[in-house]
């Protein structure tokens, strides 16, 4: 079977700043399953279809028009990279997530990733639900205020203003949405390997996914 690493774990982990990594390393191809999420969360908001629609927001998730290509998401040929990081984005797609349709609905398209030579998966389910075979499963966390620094210093980055005591809740409340949801709850896979990045830097991070892949 072709080859996957997932990499799970709670918002603002760095999951997706070290898939990438390990990605471009062993030259494999990156699946962002958090920006499916959004997408749909921010179908929904421009078509005005609010969260009790469950059939609408499924439909949404299952004709997603949405193409990756290189660092650039482009719906319906638009580019949407920076729209769907807004923090309302996230806060919406936390909300689809925690329905079963929707997870239903997305569950195909993200095995479609899984080409030759490997995949390098991140999200909270990709190893428990979506690539339960995976080769090497990872479950990254970090601190809350490690997370919340994180997030904070990005935002700034990006010139937008950011307070960290906001932040802090915000991650919190998705947080506990996540894990408490019933359908595909944030939760390590049971041969997942835990690496807490609280105290390291990106390259210790990706170094340490990438020894584990070599053993
Ligand atoms: O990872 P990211 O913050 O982009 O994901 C946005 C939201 O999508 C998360 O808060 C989570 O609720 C949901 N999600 C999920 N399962 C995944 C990836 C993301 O439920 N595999």
């Amino acid at each position: 079977a072709i080859p996957v690493i997932t990499i799970d774990g709670p918002t603002a982990s760095g999951k997706g700043t070290v898939a990438c990594r390990v990605a471009a390393v062993l030259g494999w191809h990156v699946l962002d399953s958090g920006a499916l999420y959004r997408l749909t969360a921010l179908t929904c908001i421009k078509r005005g279809i609010g969260i009790h629609q469950v059939g609408q927001i499924a439909d949404a998730a299952a004709y997603l028009d949405v193409v990756f290509k290189g660092d650039e998401i482009l719906m319906h040929g638009q580019d949407v990279t920076a729209a769907i990081r807004q923090e309302a984005v996230g806060e919406f797609a936390s909300r689809v997530a925690a329905l079963e349709p929707v997870r239903a609905a997305l569950l195909a398209r993200q095995r479609e990733f899984r080409q030759a030579p490997g995949l390098v998966a991140d999200g909270r389910d990709m190893g428990t639900v979506v690539f339960p075979d995976a080769h090497l499963k990872v479950f990254l966390i970090a601190s809350a205020r490690a997370r919340a620094e994180r997030r904070y210093k990005q935002l700034i980055e990006k010139g937008f203003s950011a307070n960290i005591d906001e932040i802090s809740r915000d991650l919190e409340a998705r947080d506990a949405r996540d894990s408490q949801r019933l359908h595909a709850p944030l939760t390590p896979a049971q041969d997942a390997l835990r690496l807490d990045s609280s105290a390291l830097d990106v390259d210790q991070t990706v170094n340490q996914v990438l020894d584990w892949y070599k053993d």
